[in-house]
């Protein structure tokens, strides 16, 4: 090891910075954040350092760098842009035994500055000793992402709580237990849901030694609309969660290979038209696996809450009393709009954009047809294949211009995307010459003239 890894606790005590430019501000921060009492010592001063000067305990010297500057500091840095000083600021500190760090210069320093992922209390330090700072960098970006926004909280929430786990329980293993026991349970969850006084709740009832209720919950989980990389990080959590998954036959192949290797997986597909398993039915399962203490994920092609009955679903559950929460997934608006290269709004064509559920019933389309003629708006129909003439038919009698741009996307999303792009008289006759299958997007408005020239995803079919 080059460097010995510390954190250095240096608050309310005086640290020394000499020079005051932009490379000393950056160095400063840090010093602030930390409570220490910083001493600026520089001839000239960044205008920066001297408002934070106003609100910090920042004092400033303005003269020129002597070696009597650093008595009683607890740690120097060098932030100037003069090799000289840098040198005589690095050895006299060595000679005070001062821990010293000039920045940019390893060679002059004793002590480094790391990376940092910073989760208050918790915190990451990463450093490659000056080897390869861009590798620390993406260190830092991939630790950022894997570490949930909410686990300093968790952190926070267990340090409230030691003192009485610490009388409660005796035994060091014990508590070692208890704590694990608590990290992979349902608390950490609640925590990064913003439910803390749940998460306390469930902690004091652990503590407590209460029977433990056996009561599950369920992930209502937008998986979104095919595409794996644009799941949340928080669908991904609760899928590597759950014990038992139900889900969708619009959760592509790719998104379904993520969850936990050995949840039971139970398909409640439902096809347009035809529902194998009724809703109701649906509904009964999730509170029946709840009930009996399981961690059930819903997961939903796009977003539960647009064209998903999700709803629905968290309506029974409260009836039942069963805990749930909901994640937001891309809808198949999103997705297929952007990797189609469609925008759904622009300042010049489009203010707006509609989410139309273009299925039938009974061979029946109910729609206001008057107001999706409206101009400067974009029209988005989901589960309008089967409907696809009817729609556009429709369009047109009710006074939309039959050259009105229009595009199906099948599969959207997925290395099988397909983009038709046509107008409303002729998207029909393309799409089934080419026998399109679902699922399908069908997007119309002037917009759509824009994914000739923005198209950048490139399918094994486009
Ligand atoms: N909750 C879903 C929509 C469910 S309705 C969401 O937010 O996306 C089902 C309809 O969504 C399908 O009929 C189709 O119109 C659309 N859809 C879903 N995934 C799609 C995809 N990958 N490509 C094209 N359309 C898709």
């Amino acid at each position: 090891m080059d460097f010995l890894p510390l954190f250095h606790n240096i608050k309310n005590r005086r640290c020394v910075v000499v020079g005051a430019g932009s490379i000393a501000l950056r160095k400063i921060r840090p010093l602030i954040d930390a409570g220490a009492i910083i001493d600026i010592v520089a001839p000239d001063i960044d205008r920066r350092i001297e408002d934070l000067a106003k609100k910090h305990s920042i004092r400033i010297f303005i003269k020129p760098f002597e070696n009597n500057d650093l008595e009683d500091a607890c740690l120097v840095i060098s932030a100037t842009n003069k090799k000289k000083i840098n040198i005589q600021v690095s050895s006299h500190a060595k000679i005070l035994n001062i821990p010293v760090n000039v920045v940019d210069q390893p060679e002059l320093c004793t002590v480094i500055f790391p990376s940092i992922v910073d989760r208050k209390p918790i915190l990451v330090a990463i450093s490659s000793g000056g080897a390869a700072p861009v590798l620390v960098r993406m260190l830092r970006t991939k630790l950022e992402s894997i570490i949930p926004s909410g686990f300093g909280r968790l952190a926070e929430l267990a340090r409230k709580f030691r003192p009485l786990v610490k009388k409660r329980i005796i035994n060091s293993n014990g508590r070692k237990a208890f704590w694990e026991e608590v990290f992979s349970s349902e608390i950490p969850e609640l925590v990064y849901a913003e439910k803390n006084l749940a998460a306390e709740a469930e902690l004091q009832k652990k503590i407590e030694d209460d029977i433990p209720k056996n009561l599950g919950e369920v992930y209502l989980v937008g998986g979104g609309p095919g595409d794996p990389d644009l799941l949340t990080f928080r669908a991904l959590r609760l899928m590597q969660k759950a014990d038992i998954v139900l889900y969708d036959r619009l959760v592509s192949k790719e998104v379904l290979a993520l969850v936990r290797r050995d949840a039971e997986l139970v398909f409640v597909g439902k096809t347009a038209g035809d529902h194998p398993v009724t809703q109701e039915n649906i509904n009964k399962k999730l509170v029946e696996y709840a009930k009996t203490g399981n961690r059930v994920l819903r997961l939903k092609g796009g977003d539960p809450f647009i064209f998903g009955r999700g709803g629905e679903e968290i309506e029974h559950l409260r009836d039942y009393g069963i805990p749930f929460q909901v994640v937001p997934g891309i809808t198949a608006a999103s997705g297929c709009a952007s990797y189609a290269g469609i925008p759904l709004t622009h300042r010049d064509y489009a203010q707006s954009v509609r989410f139309i559920a273009g299925h039938q019933k009974n061979n029946y389309l109910d729609l206001n047809w008057l107001e999706l003629t409206a101009p400067n708006q974009t029209l988005v129909f989901y589960m309008g294949l089967n409907g696809l003439e009817i729609i556009c038919e429709k369009l047109i009698l009710f006074g939309m211009n039959p050259e009105t741009p229009a595009a199906l996307i099948e599969k959207g999303t997925t290395r099988n995307q397909k983009t038709y792009v046509s107008d409303l008289k002729g998207l029909p006759i393309m799409v089934r010459a080419a026998g399109a299958k679902a699922p399908t997007l069908i997007i119309v408005g002037s917009v759509v003239l824009l994914q000739d020239k923005l198209s950048w995803f490139k399918s094994k079919n486009n």
